[in-house]
C-alpha cells in the first residue's frame, strides 16, 4: 500500500527571501528594485492588447531578442530569453553540464546552484572563497564539468574585473562557463563583448533588478551561436513558450527606455554609497559592492538578532544560516526612506544593547 510514496522525488527545495503581505513593511530582503517599471514598460502594458494573448507568443520570442540584441551589440542568434534569469540558468545547467566531471563554483554563492545539481544529478565542487570573500580564479584550473560565476558575487556584493574572467576562461578551455551577471548593472563590469572571444563563454542577465521587472520574469543569456542553439533545443524539447506576450512587450519597451534606466540604476548606487558610509560609521563592516544590496558584519552584535529585532519592527532584510557567513547580513538598497527607517531601528538596536 502507498507504494507510490517511494517513487515521489525527494528533494531540498531552493528558499527565497520571504514575501509578505503586509504593506507596511521595509522588504529589503530579496534585491528587488525599490522604483517602478520604466513608465514606457507601464505604457505598454496599459495598451496591451488583451485579445491578442489568444495566440500563443512568438515561441522564440524574436522581438524581444532583436531588442536585447540591439543594446548589447549583438546578433539575435547570440540572445536566448528564459522566464526569469532562474529558468535561463537551470536551462543551461541541462544543456552545457552533462560531463561525469564535477561542475565547479564558489562555496559562498547563489544557493540555487545546488539545488539544479541536485534536480538534474549533476556532480559539483565548491572552492572556497578567500578570506576577503574573494573568488579565487586559481582555483578553477582543476579539472571541471562546467564552471558557473556569479559576478558581482552573491551575497557578498563583490564584481571580478575583465582579467578574471580572461584567465578563468584561459584555465578553462574545455568547459562551458556561465557568468550569472543578474546584478552586473550596478556597478560591475559586463562581460557581455568576451562572448565574441570565447565561444564557451555564456553570459546570463535579467530584468529583474535593474529594470524592476521580477514580477514579470523576463532573464536572458547571451553567447555563441553554438551555445544558444543547443539552449533553444533544450527549451524546444521542454517547454515552447517560457516567455509570455506581456512580456515580449513589456521588455521591450523596458530595454529600449535608456534614459529612465541609467537614472534608477544611478538613484540606487547613490544611496548604497551612503548607507554604506552610515553602515561603516556605526562600526559595520561593509563590503565595496558592485550590487543593489549590501553585505555587512559587526564584531559586536550578532547578525540573527539584528534579523530578528528588524523583522518585529517590519523591516526585512536577509540573513542566511550558513556557517561562513552566520554573522552577515544581505541588505537591498530600497528608496531612500525605506533605508531611513532601516537606519532608525537599527540605530534602536544599538542604543539598547549599549
Ligand atoms: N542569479 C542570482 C545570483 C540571483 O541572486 C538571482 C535572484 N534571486 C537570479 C540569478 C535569478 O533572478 P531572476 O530569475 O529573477 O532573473
Amino acid at each position: 500500500m502507498n507504494e507510490w510514496k517511494n517513487n515521489l522525488r525527494k528533494i531540498e527545495p531552493y528558499v527565497p527571501g520571504e514575501q509578505s503581505k503586509d504593506k507596511d513593511i521595509v522588504k529589503i530582503n530579496a534585491n528587488e528594485n525599490p522604483y517602478p517599471p520604466s513608465p514606457a514598460a507601464i505604457k505598454a502594458l496599459k495598451e496591451f492588447n488583451a485579445d491578442s494573448l489568444r495566440f500563443y507568443p512568438p515561441a522564440d520570442a524574436t522581438p524581444l531578442k532583436a531588442a536585447i540584441a540591439e543594446y548589447y551589440g549583438v546578433k539575435v542568434e547570440n540572445v536566448f530569453l528564459g522566464n526569469g534569469s532562474d529558468d535561463v540558468i537551470a536551462l543551461s545547467f541541462q544543456a552545457f553540464f552533462n560531463s561525469k566531471k564535477p561542475i565547479a563554483y564558489p562555496d559562498i554563492t547563489y544557493s540555487f546552484y545546488p539545488v539544479w545539481c541536485d534536480l538534474l544529478s549533476i556532480p559539483y565542487k565548491t572552492y572556497p572563497l578567500g578570506a576577503d570573500f574573494r573568488i579565487n580564479v586559481d582555483n578553477y584550473k582543476e579539472e571541471n564539468g562546467g564552471v558557473i560565476i556569479p559576478n558581482p558575487n552573491a551575497p557578498t556584493s563583490l564584481g571580478e574585473g575583465e582579467e578574471f574572467v580572461r584567465r578563468l576562461m584561459d584555465y578553462n578551455a574545455d568547459s562551458v562557463v556561465i557568468i550569472d551577471e543578474a546584478y552586473v548593472d550596478f556597478g560591475g563590469k559586463s562581460s557581455v563583448p568576451l562572448t565574441k572571444e570565447y565561444e564557451n563563454l555564456l553570459v546570463t542577465g535579467t530584468f529583474s533588478k535593474s529594470r524592476s521587472l521580477a514580477g514579470m520574469r523576463i532573464g536572458f543569456a547571451i553567447g555563441s551561436k553554438a551555445l544558444i542553439s543547443v539552449l533553444e533545443a533544450v527549451k524546444n524539447s521542454y517547454n515552447s513558450y517560457t516567455v509570455d506576450s506581456l512580456s515580449i512587450a513589456m521588455g521591450i519597451a523596458s530595454i529600449k527606455d535608456d534614459t529612465y534606466f541609467k537614472a534608477t540604476v544611478a538613484k540606487i548606487i547613490a544611496t548604497r554609497e551612503r548607507v554604506t558610509n552610515e553602515l561603516r560609521e556605526l562600526g559595520f563592516t561593509v563590503f565595496d559592492s558592485q550590487a543593489n544590496f549590501i553585505f555587512t558584519t559587526h564584531e559586536k552584535f550578532r547578525a540573527e538578532e539584528i534579523f530578528n529585532y528588524l523583522k518585529e519592527r517590519k523591516v526585512f532584510v536577509r540573513y542566511f544560516r550558513i556557517p561562513a557567513i552566520e554573522n552577515y547580513l544581505r541588505i537591498s538598497i530600497g528608496t531612500d526612506e525605506e533605508m531611513n527607517a532601516f537606519l532608525k531601528e537599527l540605530k534602536g538596536y544599538i542604543k539598547e544593547k549599549k
